[in-house]
């Protein structure tokens, strides 16, 4: 089959109005960037306030494997599905990072027949967001430091600066800087680092916000530094909420693009779902909800990470209640934490199948907790055989759980046909009962241990008395009813990337915490984590080049 890239620049795309039309956008609320993209008027969107919502699917994740699972492509195959079957779906996305695109992981608008278009604008700089939030945030780091050179008239102590200068790209080199060497005219040398954007906490204002003056408001309660008394200087105090609320005026607006099968989808922000909080903007799934039939969205890398995350924080925040979650489990997939070594998936292996099925279950089990029905996805690979997939079926009708097979990878919504149908009986049966996992009312330091006992079968945590007594601050400073934000590797249940499987007993060791006041939450650092990724030895950029004609060559 040809390359994603391949197929995306095959498709003949309709203009976005055609697109807009069947949410019942009026041209006037659709400013078009170009043919293919265009934002939604916020005007438009605080109209439609007092519609009633639509379902909401959650597709989430087992943990995910060098194999491949296939969230993105399976939630844009759903969409298609289910409007093959005659209910007007919307996807939501987030809007993909130049880091992996350039790094090892690829894009990040589907595969094979189920993507979103244009496949190599949305991975590149699209409709211009994260530069306009790179831009937000480093204005804040800059106006810091100007505070501090020009008299430093808010007692800001330089040594407990907390806000960090952003981009959107992998580049270690600038984890750990030394900022303002040079000599009087360039300030106080300090140190100082950079977070890729799809960490900093504008990325998670920005998604977390309802409207432009949410986001206004969560911008200025931005802390950024300590005074010499231990006191918080925020963004307001530095009068910088409104000219970053002035930069992030236009990016705010949800992106309309469509799929290959010409389905509406709203991409619009993107924080990453190990070190951030994963989900697209709460603005684009409103209005989701406001204008289709039913929306389905993806949470980053597994149930455990993205999924506890939307569950726990985007949809307490922003008042959701989602009606399913579909889990992808690829077969491939579970023979890894079945034990089978990349080189070797080739080959049948139902036994190991039967083992790496615990990494599943667990995950269907955790959103069972969480009041929702589940459906299993299994994205169809071509060495997968029927005998593998019973075994899957098989473990999961034990739970009570439907897993179907899906080849919309290969065949574009005609392959999710059975899963659109299967998720349309749960959300019509009407039995989600969502509710978080941890209440509000807890000290910081037990939702940690709430969702490390509960979601990775943790032991207990580990939580050094530096971080405990940093929690405390938090708590003594009126944060302590805000819910915890984790950052983990996405690659096993515990804070050890190469635990796969169904690991118990584990201790999940709390390195660092960090306070995000303006997204509403504390983000809880486990393990060797970074906020800012390096590259790896081949990077795709090495791949990816122009050709003759102009076309782009080599993204995936
Ligand atoms: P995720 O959202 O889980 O990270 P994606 O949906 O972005 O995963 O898919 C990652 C890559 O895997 C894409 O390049 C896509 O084309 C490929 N892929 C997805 N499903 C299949 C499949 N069934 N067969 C082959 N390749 C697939
Ligand atoms: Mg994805």
């Amino acid at each position: 089959m040809n390359s994603d890239l391949a197929i995306a620049r095959a498709a003949t795309l309709q203009p976005i109005q055609v697109i807009a039309d069947k949410l019942g956008i009026p041209a006037s609320a659709v400013e078009p960037y170009g043919r293919t993209k265009a934002k939604i008027g916020l005007d438009f969107i605080a109209s439609l306030e007092d519609r009633p919502d639509a379902p909401l699917v959650l597709v989430t994740g087992i943990n995910p494997t060098p194999a491949g699972e296939g969230k993105t492509t399976t939630t844009v195959g759903l969409g298609d599905a289910l409007n093959r079957i005659g209910r007007r779906a919307a996807i939501c996305l987030r809007e993909p990072s130049l880091g992996p695109s350039f790094g090892m992981k690829g894009g990040a608008a589907g595969g094979g027949h189920a993507q979103v278009v244009p496949m190599d604008q949305i991975n590149l700089h699209f409709t211009g967001d994260f530069h306009a939030i790179t831009a937000a945030n480093n204005l804040l780091a800059a106006m810091v430091d100007n505070s501090i050179y020009w008299g430093n008239p808010l007692d800001i102590d330089e040594r407990r600066i907390s806000w960090r200068r952003c981009m959107d790209m992998n580049d270690r080199a600038l984890r750990s800087i030394v900022a303002s060497l040079g000599g009087v005219a360039n300030g106080f040398p300090r140190e100082d680092g950079f977070d890729i954007t799809v960490a900093s906490e504008v990325m998670a204002v920005f998604c977390l916000s309802r409207n432009l003056h949410d986001l206004e408001a969560r911008l200025g309660r931005m802390v950024v530094a300590q005074t010499r008394d231990g006191a918080n200087v925020t963004a307001a105090d530095l009068k910088a909420d409104g000219a970053m609320a002035v930069l992030l005026k236009d990016a705010i607006a949800p992106n309309l693009v469509q799929t290959l099968e010409g389905s509406p989808a709203l991409v619009h922000g993107g924080p990453f779902a190990n070190i951030a909080h994963g989900c697209n903007s709460v603005m684009a799934t409103r209005l989701g909800l406001k204008l289709a039939d039913v929306v389905v969205t993806e949470a980053g890398f597994g149930a455990d990470l993205g999924g506890e995350k939307f569950l726990d924080i985007k949809c307490r925040s922003a008042g959701l209640k989602p009606s399913c979650a579909v889990v992808v489990a690829t077969v491939r997939a579970l023979k890894m934490h079945g034990g089978v070594e990349r080189h070797q998936l080739g080959a049948e292996n139902v036994e190991a199948v039967r083992h790496g099925v615990a990494n599943l279950q667990r995950h269907v089990e955790n959103l069972q907790k969480f009041g929702l029905p589940v459906v299993v996805a299994v994205n169809h690979f071509t060495s997968d055989t029927a005998a593998e997939f019973a075994a899957i079926r098989d473990a999961m009708a034990a739970l009570g759980t439907e897993a179907i097979s899906c080849t919309h990878w290969a065949h574009g919504g005609a392959g999710a046909e059975d899963l659109a149908h299967a998720v349309v009986r749960r959300i019509e049966a009407g039995t989600a009962a969502y509710k978080p996992i941890y209440p509000l009312d807890m000290t910081l330091a037990d939702k940690i241990r709430a969702i490390a006992r509960e979601i990775y079968r943790a032991y207990d945590i580990a939580l050094p008395d530096a971080v405990a007594a940093k929690l405390e601050s938090f708590e003594a400073a009126g944060f302590g009813e805000v819910p915890v934000c984790i950052a983990k590797t996405q690659y096993s249940f515990t804070a050890d990337p190469t635990i796969m499987g169904a690991p118990v007993g584990h201790v999940l060791p709390v390195r660092e915490v960090r306070l995000s006041a303006g997204a509403g939450f504390v983000v809880a650092i486990c393990g060797d984590i970074m906020t800012m990724p390096g590259l790896p030895r081949v990077p795709a950029a090495e791949s990816i080049c122009l050709r003759e004609d102009g076309a782009i060559e080599g993204l995936f």
